[in-house]
């Protein structure tokens, strides 16, 4: 399989406020905010869900289940 791609968490820059929360939540540093809205650093990004649960507004999602093997 390649492991050129990367599973990405999605962001709905409409629902986006630029709060941050999502920012300290990230235990990878993966987030960060430019201009008032969230922005994912790829390569960091270990997609753990913990800026989906953290985002107050519903803008970030990790809609993909990871499947080992
Ligand atoms: S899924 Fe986890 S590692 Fe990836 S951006 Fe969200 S909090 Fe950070
Ligand atoms: S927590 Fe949600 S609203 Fe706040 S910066 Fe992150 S994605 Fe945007």
């Amino acid at each position: 399989m390649s492991t050129d791609s990367q599973t990405l968490p999605v962001i709905d820059l409409d629902r986006c406020d630029g709060c941050g929360k999502c920012v300290l939540a990230c235990p990878a540093k993966a987030l960060s905010v430019a201009g008032a809205k969230v922005k994912v650093v790829h390569t960091n990004c270990e997609y753990c869900g913990e800026c989906e649960a953290a985002c107050p507004t519903g803008a970030i999602a990790c809609p993909y289940d990871i499947v080992l093997g």
